[in-house]
């Protein structure tokens, strides 16, 4: 990895370290070059909000853990680049909450499933549903973008997906999972989709919930379910179009910013 060649007096020096890992994914065969587009286009939503954790994303990360902590099989759905951005911070997250790890790919190869699994197990995954895992697939979905593990995925009541395709999302949705997405644009279909969007950074949004994992795991059930109840994800929608705008607004007031 080229870390070291990025000064960290670079003013955007966290970016370009979260860019040179995906990077660094891609050359390992672990994100697609679709996955290195995609994080391009994260880059500018998170570089218009001002690449920080509002409000909104709080509260949708804090439902997201009181989510994990509650639900009977929760599961963490990982792909290319939420692996190559957060391998470890996903196992602490599982960790913390009892979650599953499941590796599920939009383009899938059996090869390419060995080597994320291998890579979160060198950042201290230990137990990961793998390729050997009991296959179902979901409807809807042509192969091999429907295999999910049986145990993982297909019997889960709670999903937390990151960066993901908005066909994938809505048929999970479809087979009556609840659904989080950690998704920069709120405009995306998944966005639109999930019952709770996480409009933040990947690898930010996770280590904040590895934060809130601590706390809220020593909560009651009760304050968790209320903690669910609480959350309305058209609000936290409004709220990051909202930012968005008032950025832009106040960009296109000013000329310089
Ligand atoms: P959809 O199919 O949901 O309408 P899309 O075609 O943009 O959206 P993908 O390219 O499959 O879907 O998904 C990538 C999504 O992940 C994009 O919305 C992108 O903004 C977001 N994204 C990319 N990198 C990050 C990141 N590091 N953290 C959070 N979100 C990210």
């Amino acid at each position: 990895m080229k870390e070291l060649e990025i000064p960290k007096s670079h003013p955007r020096y966290r970016s370009l370290i979260i860019r040179e890992k995906v990077v660094d994914g891609f050359r390992r065969g672990i994100v697609v070059p679709e996955g290195l587009i995609a994080h391009g286009r994260g880059e500018a939503f998170d570089y218009i909000l001002g690449e920080k954790s509002w409000d909104f994303a709080i509260e949708a990360e804090k439902a997201t853990v009181a989510w994990l902590l509650t639900a009977s099989k929760p599961v963490i759905s990982v792909n290319g680049n939420y692996a190559a951005l957060a391998a470890r911070e996903i196992g602490e997250l599982a960790r913390l909450t009892g979650a599953i790890v499941e590796v599920n790919l939009f383009y899938r190869t059996e090869d390419r499933v060995a080597r994320i699994v291998d890579f979160l197990k060198q950042n201290g995954v230990d137990s990961v549903l793998d390729a050997d895992c009991e296959k179902e697939r979901i409807s809807g979905l042509e192969s091999p973008r429907g295999i999910v593990c049986r145990d993982g995925i297909w019997s889960a009541d709670f999903v937390l997906l990151a960066m993901e395709d908005g066909d994938r999302t809505e048929a999970i949705k479809r087979m009556g999972k609840i659904v989080s997405a950690i998704d920069l644009n709120p405009f995306s279909r998944t966005a639109q989709t999930a019952d709770i969007t996480i409009v933040d950074e990947a690898l930010r949004a996770t280590n904040n919930m590895i934060k809130m994992a601590k706390t809220l795991g020593k909560m009651s059930k009760e304050e968790l379910e209320n903690i669910k109840k609480n959350y309305d994800n058209v609000e936290a929608l409004k709220a990051s179009f909202r930012v968005i705008f008032s950025r832009l607004n106040e960009a296109s007031r000013k000329g310089l910013i």
